[in-house]
């Protein structure tokens, strides 16, 4: 007989991403689903990581990840939003921005916790909730600019929220938070006991004249908050599963005991890496531009289609809409496509619990032009 246990997680399958990587492969269809580039990463990056091995830096670093990378990373901060964090007690390197997020909610939460969430979400964020014994209290967005209505966040703030979740730049859809909005979370965790989880590992992919609203820009926020980052974004190498998390000490104490029996400490060549090349501060600061081609390169390409752009002003994504095109739901329609046009996309309706249907597809533009131009050509008579 084959044992069998209650299962943790008894609504959770496998993620969209997978599901349509799969399909995306068995129907050789171009894949604008999942956000991972499919250009190379800078060479100087993989020289650095094969020095370090070469050198001999293979054996374990520091558990909160390697001083000096920690030393680079606080100097970043404070260049580039004018935290003055401390490497010793408010960094630590981790596996990757998901692990970042689903270990300062699982230092955070006890049995019962709320937990506001903001859809579509970031599909970790809601089972990292739950296999904690917190409560989800789900807020949507407002379609179609996927703003935050501030009255609605104040009127769900109960005695028993431990947390906000927010995340800018938006996946999927490419919303960002202005100053006005962190004005408005800042007052509505005024006086209360709430932690902020700020999931931004698209902060250098901002684009046109915008400016990311880093949680490490307000000292208010900030001394309540996990801010968490991703290597993975910053320099395409998404399969590294390199990120870290900033938060004041007495978080980012308690986020350490998770970590220590969870991870321990990190890929050691690539910390040393990374510590060396982050002083090439052009690589980060020109990202917003680079990316910001690709996605007007496709915009335009897509011009030959009916698909309507929604505004995007950051991360990997832009989200078209195909209201007036079809009446399928979203995954249907995402299906067909890599089945009949040979593409592949997201349907938003799967950043979302109880799926909500806008007649709107999430479409990865981290490619390079000839793949961007092969799939809008693909999707012209769609
Ligand atoms: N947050 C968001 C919103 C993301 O899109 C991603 C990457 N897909 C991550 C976190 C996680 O990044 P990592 O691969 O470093 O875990």
């Amino acid at each position: 007989m084959t044992a069998t246990f209650q299962s943790k997680l008894p609504n959770v399958g496998t993620t969209i991403f997978t599901e349509m990587s799969v399909l995306a492969q068995q129907y050789n269809a171009i894949n604008l689903g999942q956000g991972f580039p499919d250009f190379p990463m800078d060479p100087a990056i993989t020289e650095l990581v094969n020095e370090a091995m070469q050198n001999g830096f293979n054996q374990y670093v520091h558990m909160n990840g390697l001083p000096a990378l920690r030393e680079a990373l606080a100097a970043k901060a404070l260049q580039l939003y004018g935290n003055n964090i401390d490497a010793n007690e408010e960094i630590t390197v981790t596996p990757g921005g998901t692990y970042a997020i689903y270990t300062a909610f699982t230092a955070l939460l006890q049995k019962g916790d709320e937990v506001i969430v903001f859809e579509p979400a970031y599909d970790s964020y809601i089972p990292n909730i739950e296999i904690n014994a917190a409560v989800v209290v789900s807020i949507p967005l407002e379609f179609p600019a996927y703003s935050i209505n501030w009255e609605l966040v104040k009127q769900k703030i109960t005695s028993r929220t431990r947390a906000i979740i927010i995340n800018s730049p938006h996946n999927p859809s490419g919303a960002l938070l202005t100053a006005t909005d962190m004005e408005q979370l800042t007052d509505a965790v005024r006086d209360t006991n709430i932690i902020i989880i700020s999931d931004e590992v698209y902060e250098h992919l901002v684009f046109e004249d915008k400016v990311h609203q880093s949680v490490l820009k307000y000292p208010e926020l900030y001394k309540r908050s996990f801010v968490c980052f991703s290597f993975g974004k910053t320099y395409h190498c998404t399969g590294w599963k390199m990120g870290y998390c900033m938060a004041p000490p007495a978080l980012m104490k308690e986020f350490r005991k998770v970590h220590q029996f969870n991870c321990f400490t990190c890929n050691s060549p690539i910390q040393y890496a990374l510590a060396t090349f982050l002083q090439q501060e052009n690589a980060y600061r020109g990202l917003g531009k680079f990316l910001q081609a690709k996605r007007d390169f496709f915009m335009e390409a897509m011009k030959a289609t009916r698909f309507v752009p929604l505004p995007s002003y950051g991360s990997y994504f832009q989200l078209y809409s195909y209201e007036g095109m079809s009446d399928e739901k979203e995954k249907d329609l995402a299906i067909r496509l890599i089945k009949e046009y040979g593409v592949a996309t997201i349907p938003v309706s799967a950043f979302y619990k109880s799926p909500v249907e806008n007649k709107v597809l999430r479409f990865c533009f981290a490619k390079k032009e000839e793949t961007l131009a092969a799939a809008a050509q693909k999707l012209v008579n769609v």
